[in-house]
């Protein structure tokens, strides 16, 4: 099935990871654990798998706080492990599910780290939101698990490190966000002959409308996505077009293409994922229903195909099909990530946190739409000025660790590093908001 999978070492397309084992793709039941079961992802997830109960059996559910969904979920599935995110939560779960079902429940970071890692399991999807991802996709990836990787903040903060582990540990992603896994189902196995790839955004709710026009508007109109139904977290940086910028990013490290040589696209009806040109000037496109539930069926039973979980798209019906230049002006995160990637040095993890925290306090009503670009821009400015910049802030990890353990040890001091920056940030960016919103 390697005809199947991107290119490794090619002159154009270096693939984040090797095709996983032989025996992992002919093996079914395949044995799964969801990190993030309760988000958006996750219910999607296994609303794949209820249509395809012969092709997976479920290992472990996670969610953070909402105990109540979790609950739910782990009495219909009855997997062996769950975790969630405090001791509080931990009780209020146990307290409610049946008396004849007793999973084990791990607890916080460390728990979600041991859920990723359960010996039973193969297959872990990571769909926690936000940089609280991290955690599991690293301990995966260690383990040599094959990740369906919806977490795209785990590429962004450290996808450097995720490929040098993939390459020593044998880890294998399948890339579960719609774009991506768009790319990846267009670039079957090749590594050469591409000369770009062209990542399609919807515009989000705001499409067409000029910054000003867009400065104040409140988190219902920013969460109300034309397209997809998705989290807030990701429903604003769709808003924003932050989901784009860090998309660029998850690209340039899933896919080892040069910065250049990854495009963007306004599409506003979401029917064409993405695509990838080749150097003859041919386009290869993919295309399907708005619906998060192809990429996860993609992944999740790779290299089979399930039969249909979504609704057959009707092309006449469709009638047609738009592409248009994105607005630069109006949309700054676009410029901000490409800034991130270009200048390195932590850029990235800066961008990310900066980004998490203006959402958060958008959401919660404490700075204006127009803040959030500015506060990021700010934490990036500040961030600058005081790192030597462009030197790697995650170090090749080849030929520094001597077995598993001490591999284990160093990714842990780089991902202290990432959790130290990212915290730094978050507190400069509340700083920030609370200094008074016109400083921002
Ligand atoms: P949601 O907010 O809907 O769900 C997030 C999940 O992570 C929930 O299970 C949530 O638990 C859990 N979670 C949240 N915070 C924490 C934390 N601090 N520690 C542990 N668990 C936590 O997000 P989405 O499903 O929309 O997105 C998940 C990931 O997938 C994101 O990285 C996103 O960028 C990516 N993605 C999402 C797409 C989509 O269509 N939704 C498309 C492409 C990528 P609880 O329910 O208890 O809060
Ligand atoms: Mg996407």
């Amino acid at each position: 099935m390697s005809e199947l999978w991107p290119g490794r070492h090619g002159p154009n397309v270096d693939y984040i990871s090797f095709p996983p084992s032989l025996s992992w793709q002919t093996t079914f039941p395949r044995k799964i654990v969801l990190l993030g079961s309760t988000g958006s992802i996750g219910r999607n997830a296994l609303a794949v798998i209820d249509q395809n109960p012969e092709l997976f059996s479920v290992q472990g559910l996670s969610c953070g706080s909402n105990a109540q969904l979790l609950v739910s979920q782990a009495s219909k599935y009855r997997p062996p492990y769950l975790a969630v995110a405090t001791e509080e939560v931990r009780a209020s779960v146990e307290d409610a599910l049946p008396a004849n079902y007793r999973p084990i429940i791990f607890v916080g970071r460390e728990g979600y780290v041991r859920l990723a890692t359960v010996p039973e399991a193969t297959t872990v999807l990571s769909a926690q939101s936000g940089a609280a991802g991290l955690a599991g996709t690293l301990a995966a990836a260690l383990s040599g698990r094959v990740i369906c990787l919806a977490n795209k903040e785990s590429l962004v903060l450290a996808g450097s490190l995720v490929r040098d582990i993939a390459a020593l540990t044998g880890a294998a992603l399948l890339p579960v966000d719609s774009e991506h896994n768009a790319i990846f189902q267009c670039l079957a196995g090749r590594n050469q002959d591409v000369h770009s790839i062209v990542l399609t955004a919807s515009g989000g709710p705001f499409r067409g409308m000029s910054a000003a026009q867009m400065a104040n508007m409140q988190p219902e109109k920013a969460l109300a996505h034309p397209n997809w139904k998705m989290g807030k977290k990701i429903s604003i940086d769709s808003a924003t077009m932050m989901n784009k910028g860090l998309e660029i990013i998850e690209a340039f490290h899933l896919y080892g293409v040069a910065k250049e040589q990854i495009e963007v696209v306004i599409h506003p009806q979401s029917l064409v994922h993405s695509l990838v040109r080749l150097c003859d000037g041919s386009l290869l496109a993919q295309m399907g229903q708005a619906d998060m539930k192809l990429p996860l069926a993609h992944c999740l039973s790779w290299p089979r195909r399930t039969q249909e979980v979504t609704s057959r798209l009707d092309l006449a019906r469709v009638g047609q099909i738009t592409f248009e230049e994105a607005d630069h002006e109006a949309f700054p995160c676009l410029a901000l990530a490409k800034r991130a990637l270009a200048e390195r040095g932590g850029m990235c993890v800066v961008l990310n946190a900066a980004n998490e925290a203006a959402v958060e306090l958008f959401l919660h009503g404490q700075v204006s739409f127009a803040a959030i670009p500015r506060l990021i821009a700010r934490a990036l400015d500040a961030h600058a000025a005081t790192s030597p910049g462009h030197q790697p802030f995650c170090p090749p990890l080849a030929g520094r660790a001597r077995d598993l353990n001490d591999l284990s040890r160093l990714v842990r001091e780089i991902e202290e590093r990432i959790v130290h920056l990212d915290r730094k940030s978050r507190e400069f960016v509340r700083a920030c908001a609370r200094e008074g919103e016109r400083t921002c």
